[in-house]
């Protein structure tokens, strides 16, 4: 199969998927804005400069992109084209990830994941529901870890996720496994 977007075209979609104020974190920013909840953007006192920040509550948000941060769902695919180097990349975002999951986790921070793929794609959420769950983790809930994505995605709002683990994520994703569940 070919690749059907042109390099100039795939550089200003991953541009745009990389850039901060990405469609689903506007979404979450607004939606729990208008719940009351007061948060810091892109902290830059904590590890990772996390997306949204709830002093308050000692929570924090990360809105994941599916293709940057190598989610096993729908929305990730690897590219056709230079995988060695989409490879190293993408393993690198996720090694980074989990390190600085790890390095707010034993700062005292609850975090909540909150993935691309859960408010874009065929197992997007009802952006309700999922508002309630995100306002839910921070200002009700004590829980230290939550993940939420789409609907089938690997690490989805199961409480199996709920606990803080960093074995929690998928073991790692190769083209094979994500094809399989792409199909399914
Ligand atoms: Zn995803």
């Amino acid at each position: 199969m070919t690749d059907v977007h042109t390099p100039e075209r795939r550089r200003h979609n991953m541009q745009s998927v990389r850039g901060r104020d990405t469609k689903p974190e506007m979404l979450i920013r607004s939606g729990l804005h208008a719940r009351g909840l007061r948060y810091r953007l892109h902290h830059r006192g904590l590890p990772g400069k996390p997306d949204l920040v709830f002093p308050k509550h000692r929570a924090l948000i990360l809105v994941h992109g599916c293709f940057w941060h190598g989610h096993a769902c729908p929305l990730f695919k690897w590219p056709k084209t230079r995988q060695e180097f989409w490879h190293e990349k993408i393993e690198g975002n996720r090694t980074r990830d989990r390190r600085t999951i790890e390095a707010l986790h034993q700062a005292g921070w609850r975090i909540l994941i909150v993935w691309e793929c859960s408010m874009r794609g065929p197992k997007r959420l009802v952006l309700q529901d999922l508002l309630n769950e995100a306002e839910h983790f921070v200002a009700q809930s004590e829980r230290t870890f939550r993940s939420l994505a789409g609907s089938e995605a690997t690490g989805g709002s199961s409480e199996k996720s709920s606990r803080f683990s960093i074995n929690a994520r998928p073991e790692s994703i190769c083209s094979e496994k994500v094809r399989k569940n792409g199909t399914n």
